[in-house]
């Protein structure tokens, strides 16, 4: 359809509907528009004449990272650890967590921050996940993370949405997704309590012996092992969702470096991470890990992430999925 209206000169300008990729929402644009020129009105993203991939039937097995699923393996080799994580989260923390959030932060819905709401929408309904209840917090530290078993909760700092544009917002929120996706929530939830839990004397934790179960070291340390690799799986399904992967790399290159990403050379990073794998094997890498959690950091090491999602469009696995 072709609509009329005046520009700011007064001379009339011819304008066109143009459907986000994204979201499905109808703009109205400037006929000499070009792609990305514009945002979405609803979504906040670029608008562009490209199409978009919405999976009707991705599963896990897909896309998973090998160092996720043999981690996981190894956890769940465990016996008794899935009804002993489910039982220890239900008495301890996930209904206070819940409570907190509820109280300290604001809940996202189509009304409240209606474009961080929407890019939750494009996340969920690329990948195929029901739509998380979904929080932004007043939070200094770049972070964002997803708990909950009786119902998933993805919480973001406002940090982030301060330091990423909105392409790159929609990474981090797809990052999230992705971790209900590949049914990481459980664990996750249990890492992330766990790591709060080294702080704190373990007389001062409810569940009494079921605690000590949980926090005993071969537990903990799988736990914790496979958390750094379950984000490797997600920054995949990112991918999946923004379908860029420039997008995905600019976003690990603001967590690493921090706003001034437009004064960084973009390839000299991806470099520094071609450089990071080369001389950092596994072994060293679980040592590396083991210092970052103890300074209290919970998604460490942007430039290897970036480093592992080009080797994986590389592989042609990536694209092998686009065109399914
Ligand atoms: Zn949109
Ligand atoms: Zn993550």
């Amino acid at each position: 359809m072709v609509k009329k209206k005046s520009d700011s000169s007064g001379e009339i300008a011819k304008s066109h509907f143009v459907r986000c990729r994204y979201c499905g929402q109808k703009n109205n644009v400037r006929d000499d528009y070009k792609n990305n020129d514009a945002n979405c009105g609803k979504c906040k993203l670029p608008l562009s004449n490209e199409p978009h991939k919405k999976f009707a039937d991705l599963t896990k097995h897909e896309y998973i990272h090998p160092a996720d699923s043999k981690a996981l393996a190894a956890l769940r080799a465990i016996p008794g650890i899935d009804t002993a994580l489910r039982k220890f989260l239900a008495v301890t923390f996930e209904a206070a967590m819940r409570v907190n959030f509820m109280a300290s932060a604001v809940k996202i819905t189509p009304k409240q921050y209606p474009d961080l709401h929407a890019k939750l929408q494009v996340a969920c309904t690329t990948l195929g996940v029901d739509m998380p209840d979904f929080f932004l917090q007043q939070n200094p530290l770049v972070n964002a993370f997803t708990f909950g078993m009786e119902r998933h909760v993805i919480v973001l700092h406002s940090a982030l949405i301060e330091r990423l544009n909105d392409e790159e917002t929609l990474a981090v929120i797809a990052h999230e997704v992705g971790h209900i996706h590949a049914e990481h929530v459980l664990y996750l939830t249990a890492a992330r309590i766990f790591e709060l839990l080294t702080r704190v004397s373990l007389s001062m934790i409810p569940g009494g012996e079921l605690a000590k179960f949980i926090l005993n070291t071969t537990i903990a340390s799988a736990l914790l092992a496979w958390a750094r690799r379950a984000e490797l799986s997600c920054d995949r399904a990112a991918l999946l969702v923004v379908q860029d992967p420039y997008v995905v790399g600019k976003t690990m290159m603001k967590l690493a470096g921090g706003t001034f990403a437009s004064k960084m050379d973009y390839e000299q990073f991806l470099e520094q991470g071609r450089e990071f794998q080369k001389h950092c094997d596994e072994n060293q890498l679980d040592n590396f890990w083991a210092n970052i959690i103890n300074a209290g950091q919970t998604h460490p090491f942007p430039i290897w992430r970036v480093a592992e999602i080009l080797r994986w469009v590389d592989s042609g696995q990536y694209g092998e999925l686009m065109k399914k």
